[in-house]
């Protein structure tokens, strides 16, 4: 019997607010299938270990091919834009997470099945109308992070994580919502360890 040290013990996946990847000194760009709907997109699904460490780029042989994930694309450009410069298909944003991220987490996830999964969670986690249905609206104004926090745990049951960037003007903002997973892709899960990044008491949530 040879112990293995595991692969990795659950995902982050991660949402990010189009607004606020926009309003920054940088600025985006909207992907060529036009601009993005106003809801949160997804970021990544990212293995992680519990102490807080990552693995990354784990199989250089297995590169992203998009002909494994044909049906998915549709669902993929409305739900998991790239709003780097310069406008772009969104191809080199998947093909990014799954060489960075996915290819830690193939013993559980096909290709396929890593994108299937993110679209399924993404489907699972309607973060907008959690925030939406507390009062706490994409309008510009400044929201406390508590209140942004527990909405998402009474709309999802867990507790998230809000990152936080900041617009030209230096106004910290809501940026992404980490939620955790089990590392089998199936179910939501407390997180056993939170990233690390100040956000203020009251952020802004602006408007897309
Ligand atoms: P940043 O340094 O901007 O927070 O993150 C840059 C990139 O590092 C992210 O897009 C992601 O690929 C990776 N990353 C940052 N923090 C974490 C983390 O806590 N877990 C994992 N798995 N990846 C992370
Ligand atoms: P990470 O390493 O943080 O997982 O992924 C970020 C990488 O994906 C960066 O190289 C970034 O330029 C690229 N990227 C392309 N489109 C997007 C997008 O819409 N949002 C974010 N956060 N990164 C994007
Ligand atoms: P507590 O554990 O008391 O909720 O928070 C400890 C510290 O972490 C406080 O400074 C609080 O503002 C910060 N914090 C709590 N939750 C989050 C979060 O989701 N994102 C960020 N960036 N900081 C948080």
């Amino acid at each position: 019997y040879v112990s293995q040290s595991q692969d990795f013990d659950f995902f982050y996946f991660v949402q990010q607010w189009p607004g606020s990847y926009c309003d920054t000194k940088q600025s985006c760009c909207y992907p060529n299938t036009g601009k993005p709907a106003a809801n949160f997109g997804i970021h990544g699904l990212w293995p992680n270990y519990e102490n807080g460490s990552y693995p990354s780029n784990c199989d250089p042989s297995n590169s992203f091919n998009q002909a494994k994930i044909s049906d998915l694309i549709s669902n993929m450009q409305k739900n998991w834009p790239s709003l780097a410069c310069p406008s772009s298909n969104s191809i080199q944003f998947w093909t990014h997470e799954w060489e960075k991220h996915g290819t830690c987490s193939e013993s559980v996830l096909s290709q396929h099945g890593y994108f299937d999964t993110a679209l399924s969670l993404k489907g699972k986690t309607n973060l907008l109308e959690a925030l939406t249905s507390a009062g706490i609206n994409p309008d510009g104004n400044s929201y406390s992070l508590v209140n942004i926090k527990n909405a998402i745990k009474g709309a999802i049951g867990y507790t998230p994580w809000i990152e936080c960037n900041v617009d030209a003007s230096g106004n910290s903002q809501l940026y992404q919502i980490y939620l955790c997973v089990d590392n089998f892709g199936s179910d939501l899960i407390e997180c056993p360890v939170f990233p690390k990044g100040k956000c203020g008491l009251e952020i802004e949530f602006p408007s897309f």
